[in-house]
């Protein structure tokens, strides 16, 4: 039997997702206009200035260990050149 109260971590994982949709959805300007939160990520990548980013990790929190992060230097959300030891307030660790 499925457990009725989901487990922390895919609570977290839905708030992050929640979180980057809103994100990007507020930068595009697209809020209200029905198009789907897949329709947003393909069509458009957020500003870097946008989330904060940096080209210095946060701690131990880097791009290349982040969800989004696509080697050599780019990310899924984020638009414009991403270096590896690079950080956003769109951060989601790898699981
Ligand atoms: S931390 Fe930000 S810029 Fe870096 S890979 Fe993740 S979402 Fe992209």
């Amino acid at each position: 039997m499925p457990a009725l109260v989901p487990s922390p971590t895919a609570a977290l994982s839905r708030r992050r997702s929640v979180l980057t949709f809103a994100a990007l959805a507020g930068a595009a300007g697209i809020v209200g206009t029905g198009l789907a939160p897949g329709a947003v990520a393909a069509a458009t990548k957020v500003a870097q200035k946008t989330v904060a980013y940096r080209s210095s990790p946060n701690g131990k929190l880097r791009c290349d260990l982040c969800t989004q992060w696509q080697a050599p230097a780019s990310c899924k959300v984020v638009e414009g050149t991403i270096s590896p030891s690079g950080w956003c307030s769109l951060y989601a660790a790898k699981a």
